[in-house]
Formats: structure tokens, sequence, C-alpha cells
């Protein structure tokens, strides 16, 4: 059951904490995504970790869920024709310092690490991810 029209984001902490929530959702709306789903939460370690499982052997996991965990996030599902792709253009490089000018990592990301914003990287995942955070319930 795969998609091409969604794509799951987080805020990340950082941006979050530095206030940027309303200047990404005006880029992610500027850009013509549709807001199917959002909510600011707290991840907890074990969700964080379940999350990013497919890094579990790299050697920034720990930091990544440290960092993740420590404050609270948005999370929110975005519809747009390929979205996955569209989005990844949207918010640039993983390294801000190597990020498109113009784009959210480029305008509003600190390091590789607090890189302001996640994207799903496929179609396959952006419905996994979607599920993680998003019951029926609460897409619109
Ligand atoms: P995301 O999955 O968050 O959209 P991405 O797909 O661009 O980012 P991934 O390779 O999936 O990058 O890495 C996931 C996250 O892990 C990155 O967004 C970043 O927060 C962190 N990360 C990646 N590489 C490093 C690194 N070398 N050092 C520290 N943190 C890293
Ligand atoms: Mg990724």
């Amino acid at each position: 059951m795969t998609h091409k029209n969604i794509t799951l984001t987080m805020i990340k902490p950082l941006a979050v904490q530095k206030g940027f929530i309303g200047p990404i959702l005006a880029k992610v709306n500027e850009a013509g995504f549709r807001i199917v789903a959002m909510k600011q939460m707290k991840l907890t370690v074990d969700q964080a970790k379940d999350f990013y499982a497919i890094h579990k052997e790299r050697p920034f996991y720990n930091d990544l869920v440290a960092f993740m965990t420590s404050g609270p996030i948005v999370a929110a599902i975005l519809e747009k024709e390929n979205a996955v792709e569209a989005y990844r253009e949207l918010i640039g490089s993983t390294n801000p310092a190597q990020a498109t000018d113009g784009t959210v990592r480029k305008l509003y990301g600190t390091s590789i690490e607090a890189n302001a914003v996640h994207g799903s990287d496929s179609d396959d995942n952006a419905v996994i991810e979607s599920a993680f955070f998003f019951s029926k319930l609460e897409r619109f």
C-alpha cells in the first residue's frame, strides 16, 4: 500500500526551541503542501530508538536519540504530488552547511544532527512513519 502523495516530517527539538515552527510551516505552505495531520509532542527514548531503528548501527545513533528526546517536536503528515521528493528538495541536504540557499535546513538548521526537520526518504517509509505518529482518526 504505497502512496506517492504523502510524506512525514518532524520539526526537531532545537528548531522548536528556537521558535521556528511558524517560519517552517510557512515554507511548507508556500511550497504547496497540505497538512493532513499535525501534533506537538515529546518522544520517549524508546519511541525515538524505534523511529530511528534503521540507524542503530551508525556511530551517531545514541546522540541522535538523546537529541530527539531533548524537547518537544512537531510531527506532521504532508500531502502533495510526489511528496517525498518534493519535500526533500524543499528541506535540502542533511548537513545545513551543504544545503542549498533558501532550503529549510539552510535557513533553520544548526548542525548535521540538529538540522531543523526530518523528511521521509521513500514512499514506503512515508506510510510507515505516518502510522507511527497518527491514527486514521487524526488524519483530515
Ligand atoms: P532525516 O532522516 O532526519 O530526514 P536525512 O535522511 O537527510 O535526515 P539520514 O542519513 O536519514 O539523513 O540521518 C538521519 C538523521 O541522523 C539526520 O537528519 C541527522 O539528524 C542525523 N545524522 C545523520 N548523519 C549524522 C552525522 N554524521 N552525525 C550526526 N548526526 C547525523
Ligand atoms: Mg533519513
